[in-house]
């Protein structure tokens, strides 16, 4: 196994983690009945996709 030669300094890991951040959901409108879902995703409220009903969502 390999084994660090040098310790890695504050700074060097702090500058590592600055692209670990979590992105905001890509958050889209249901061209159905308009509430917010991620796209490429069913529409969690009404079950549409692509203009059309896929699943059986809950009742409203
Ligand atoms: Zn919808």
């Amino acid at each position: 196994m390999a084994v660090p030669r040098n310790r890695t300094s504050n700074a060097r890991k702090n500058s590592r983690r600055s692209h670990h951040a979590k992105k905001p959901k890509n958050l889209q409108s249901c061209s159905n009945c308009g509430n917010p879902r991620i796209s490429h995703r069913i529409c969690p409220h009404c079950g549409f996709y692509d203009g059309r009903s896929v699943v059986n969502a809950k009742s409203e």
